[in-house]
């Protein structure tokens, strides 16, 4: 069958913390950790061929030994998967009970490399996404808090990436490489919209 000989690809996919200095001279992102990296290897337009009775399931880990960390963010994430919730793609999540039971996990880290303030990585099936995981950071990678917002930003970003998104150049997306925004627009549902639109006419059962 197809699936058998799909080949498994990471995607690693990021958003970069934007402002937070005014350095005269703006640091070039080091070769060994880019600020922002988009790597897709093949150029699939992935997504989840879910139907809607049959929920992707996300485990959101409690990260309560890290510095910073509140609960309440569990919570304010989960919000973030909701808020993509687009008529007309047949993508419903529903929580998991635990990281083996999930689809998706969500993790925290206390920092990321670079310019990073989040990241997805994404496991693809041909053009169908089978598994991710995403990494949220609390602090810059100066080791200052991000506030609320920006990791509001950052997780509805990363939540898009989950989706099968890829960065745009629009400013005002949520899908542009660094948080200028926190919230999902109608742009960036139409995109998803058209993303989910035509379907693989030989869905693999
Ligand atoms: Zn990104």
């Amino acid at each position: 069958m197809r699936r058998s000989i799909s080949v498994l690809v990471p995607l690693y996919l990021a958003v970069t913390l934007v402002g937070v200095t005014a350095a005269a001279h703006p640091a070039a992102p080091s070769p060994a950790a880019p600020a922002d990296v988009t790597t897709v290897v093949r150029p699939v337009r992935a997504r989840w061929e879910r139907r809607p009775d049959r929920p992707v399931r996300v485990f959101i880990v409690s990260a309560d030994t890290t510095s910073g960390w509140d609960p309440a963010m569990v919570n304010a994430v989960w919000a973030t998967f909701r808020r993509w919730s687009t008529q007309g793609v047949p993508v419903r999540f529903a929580r998991a009970s635990s990281a083996s039971a999930a689809d998706v996990i969500v993790e925290w880290v206390d920092a990321l490399p670079g310019n990073c303030i989040g990241k997805t990585w994404r496991r693809d099936f041909g053009d169908e996404i089978d598994a991710a995981r995403i990494t949220l950071a609390l602090h810059d990678h100066r080791g200052r808090p991000l506030t609320i917002e920006m990791q509001r930003g950052a997780a509805l970003h990363e939540v898009g990436h989950l989706l099968g998104l890829e960065h745009v150049g629009a400013r005002d997306s949520i899908m542009y490489p660094q948080v200028l925004v926190t919230d999902v627009s109608d742009g960036d549902k139409t995109a998803l919209r058209n993303l989910y639109r035509h379907r693989s006419s030989s869905l693999a059962d």
